[in-house]
């Protein structure tokens, strides 16, 4: 079980896979006011830099789970080196339907949240794991600018409009789900940039390292493409944001 090996391979560098910058994830675990001892669990995980950074910075213990064989090690080893092996655990396996054994006082999903078909499911499905008062965290993109052509909608790999919602209205989104928005923190263009731009490197030295692999082709095509695809659509219309909710 794996994630599309293309992910593995240019996100392979990235220590977060989000527009969001190693600042910005301390800023969330500051805003939500962590405590020694809070337990966190958190779907999707990738390589573990939330749960690993607030471990070290905050005391908090927790467990992701993340389908990506790669991206777990990579969590594995990121919580040695920071020294919270003890108080994280990082678990390779698909998240989907996953509620926690013992509940937890923040439930996350942040930038992954297929997993639960969708904002909503996913609100659901990590309300099971949650204590009475806890914190759910939901990661998601809005668009920055409503997208004025179809062509800029396919630019931004959305499917359709519809796919996303403009900032004012996913947070109402999330109070017609029962749930007050009592954090937020969001991604800027540089975030972006960090997200985005970091995996050309990555690419670039893909290719020169596995010139005949069966999807050099593919890595070829996106390395020549992103960048101007990215500055054109993504970098301009696209927003992502980690919000915090508590149940009314
Ligand atoms: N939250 C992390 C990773 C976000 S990227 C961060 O902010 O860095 C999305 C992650 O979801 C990837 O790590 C991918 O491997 C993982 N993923 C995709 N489908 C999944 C599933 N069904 N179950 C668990 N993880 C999944």
């Amino acid at each position: 079980m794996d994630i599309p090996r293309i992910f593995n391979i240019t996100e392979s560098a990235h220590r977060i896979h989000n527009p969001f910058t190693p600042d910005k994830l301390a800023r969330l675990g500051e805003a939500l006011r962590l405590e020694r001892g809070t337990r966190v669990l958190d779907l999707g995980s990738g390589s573990g830099e939330m749960l690993c950074t607030w471990a070290r910075d905050h005391g908090v213990i927790g467990t992701g789970i993340d389908m990506s064989q790669l991206f777990t090690e990579h969590a594995k080893i990121r919580a040695k080196e920071l020294g919270v092996a003890d108080q994280v655990q990082f678990i390779h396996d698909d998240a989907a339907g996953y509620v926690a054994d013992e509940k937890v006082d923040v439930a996350a999903c942040v930038g992954a949240t297929w997993i639960g078909g969708g904002v909503p499911g996913t609100i659901e499905l990590l309300a099971q794991s949650l204590s009475t008062g806890g914190i759910i965290l939901i990661g998601e993109p809005y668009w920055r600018q409503l997208p004025p052509t179809d062509d800029v909608v396919k630019g931004c790999h959305a499917h359709s409009i519809s796919d996303y919602l403009i900032l004012p209205e996913l947070l109402a989104s999330f109070g017609r789900l029962g749930y007050d928005v009592v954090e937020m923190v969001l991604a800027d263009q540089d975030a972006w940039d960090r997200y985005e731009a970091a995996k050309w490197l990555t690419m670039r030295r893909w290719l020169d390292a596995n010139p005949d692999d069966e999807l050099a082709n593919d890595v070829r095509v996106q390395l020549t493409s992103e960048p101007e695809r990215y500055a054109t659509y993504t970098r301009e219309y696209m927003g992502w944001g980690v919000f915090a909710l508590m149940a009314r």
